[in-house]
């Protein structure tokens, strides 16, 4: 039975209730006096609820998606303002254990070479970072109980932080790795992670046995419940996920905004992030193998109904999308996104040579990282290397009230603007920096805060002149 505060995957993602979602908003997609309703309770900006959203992603009447996407934009800009947060990938380990039918780390995948980095060789790729200008990663790997151990994951979480090549500096680790138990939870919060993020790939139950059909993550139920493991342990900055293309979408978007109803119901906060991740091409894994891929449009509507669904949850785009889809969503809802990246074991400090290829995806983003921020900024957006929140303890429901407080512009944009600064003196191409100091003059003076205003001014000045970094509101 469907019971959000349930422990239970089964009743939380309930199947019949997903069904019923779905056949209410059937009945409804054209009921233009409840999707009024809808989206008039959307412009409260509180949220809506699976079936609210759900009927406004099945609407196929043009004139009321143009409202939605509009309102998604203000919902967006509102919350987020132009900021945008940057980060990459580190992918740790690309051995697996598991059967997943659409990721080339299958344990059947005999010819794509295994690696596994070392301490000495994450202190390369973390320092090839630091010299891209990232503050931020999000560190990724296989399940392999033996080789990916959780020694293995603090050593390396330790690795990471410990690096301080000249002024860079990596602030914050995400990591995204295999379901695990609650222990191993609060020893990766005491290491100092930011975000733990598991995707649910899919929730469509029987699916999801068939498309991981050996292997841990086998466990539906394990895997589904392991955001309640996280938030037990004490991590309580928690990235949802879903790989569109895998089932169908508008029961996936069911389910993701259900689990983000059960963390908000069973522990007080919602996921920090939302990620949106689309199948792609890969190894020896073919996108068209599996039936249920969505075109740009609909994607575009997935990210701006999630956008006015969960308001205060941070979206997160990789460089899966290329250029224009990266351009439509960011006005849309996304406030994440990477830049730079690599999806192979290593290759960030050399590239690796042809014939030894471990990426996990093809990237359609190719771009470096100085080109995605001088783009960011040609459309007036502040790239943003921020991970202040965090490191003042401002996680789970401490950062949700800052977001609801309103104080957000008074806090978020000034750090904003001051590593960006950071950025543009340390690692930007002139080009780069030319259009990123003019764009943070006029910024600046959206600092509401006169006080404060005042203080962003003032280190600005140090950060150019004394060489002096991080600073944080
Ligand atoms: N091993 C971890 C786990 O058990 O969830 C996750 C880490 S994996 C490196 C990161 C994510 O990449 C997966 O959760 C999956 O959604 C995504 N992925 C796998 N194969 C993909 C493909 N062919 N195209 C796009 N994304 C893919």
């Amino acid at each position: 039975m469907y019971d959000v505060n349930s422990k239970c995957a089964d009743d939380f993602i309930n199947h019949e209730e997903i069904l019923d979602t779905l056949a209410y908003a059937d009945e409804n997609k054209e009921n233009i006096e409840l999707i009024d309703s809808i989206i008039e309770k959307a412009k409260k900006r509180k949220g809506l609820t699976h079936r609210e959203a759900s009927v406004l992603l099945a609407c196929p009447v043009e004139e009321k998606n143009q409202e939605i996407y509009k309102l998604a934009e203000q919902i967006k800009k509102d919350f987020y303002g132009n900021r945008i947060v940057m980060f990459a990938p580190l992918y740790l380990s690309n051995y697996c254990i598991n059967g997943c039918t659409y990721c080339p780390y299958h344990a059947k995948n005999k010819h794509i070479p295994r690696k596994q980095l070392s301490q000495e060789e994450i202190r390369r790729e973390v320092i090839a970072l630091q010299d891209m200008g990232h503050k931020r990663l999000a560190l990724e790997a296989g399940e392999d109980p033996v080789r990916n151990t959780m020694d293995y994951y603090l050593k390396s979480i330790e690795t990471i932080y410990s690096i301080k090549h000249k002024n860079g500096a990596i602030r914050r680790v995400n990591i995204n790795i295999a379901a695990t138990t609650v222990d191993n939870y609060r020893l990766l919060k005491e290491a100092g992670i930011g975000t733990y993020i598991l995707f649910q790939e899919t929730y469509h139950k029987e699916s999801y046995l068939q498309l991981h059909p050996t292997g841990p993550k086998h466990d539906y139920n394990y895997h589904t419940e392991a955001m309640d493991r996280a938030m037990e342990g004490g991590v309580d900055d928690v990235g949802l996920g879903v790989l569109f293309g895998l089932d169908k979408y508008r029961y996936e978007f069911a389910g993701l905004l259900m689990h983000a109803e059960h963390l908000e119901a069973a522990f007080g906060v919602g996921p920090h992030t939302i990620s949106v991740p689309r199948l792609k091409h890969a190894d020896d894994i073919n996108p068209d193998d599996f039936d249920n891929g969505i075109d740009d449009d609909t994607f575009a509507k997935i990210v701006a109904c999630i956008r006015i669904s969960v308001p205060y949850t941070g979206m997160i785009i990789s460089t899966r999308e290329n250029q224009k889809t990266r351009e439509r969503v960011l006005h849309l809802g996304v406030s994440q996104i990477s830049g730079g990246s690599r999806t192979s074991v290593g290759g960030y400090y050399e590239p690796e040579p042809e014939d030894q290829k471990s990426e996990q995806f093809d990237v359609s983003d190719n771009r470096t990282l100085d080109e995605v921020v001088r783009w960011l900024m040609e459309m007036d957006y502040i790239p943003s290397f921020c991970t202040a929140c965090y490191r003042e303890g401002r996680t789970g429901d401490r950062f949700m009230s800052l977001c609801k407080s309103g104080q957000i512009q008074n806090c978020c944009h000034p750090n904003a603007l001051m590593t960006l600064k950071e950025y543009l003196m340390d690692y930007a191409s002139p080009e780069t920096k030319a259009i990123g100091d003019k764009l943070i003059d006029r910024e600046v003076l959206n600092v509401p805060n006169e006080k404060a205003r005042a203080v962003v001014l003032e280190n600005l000045q140090l950060i150019q002149q004394d060489n002096r970094r991080d600073f944080r509101f």
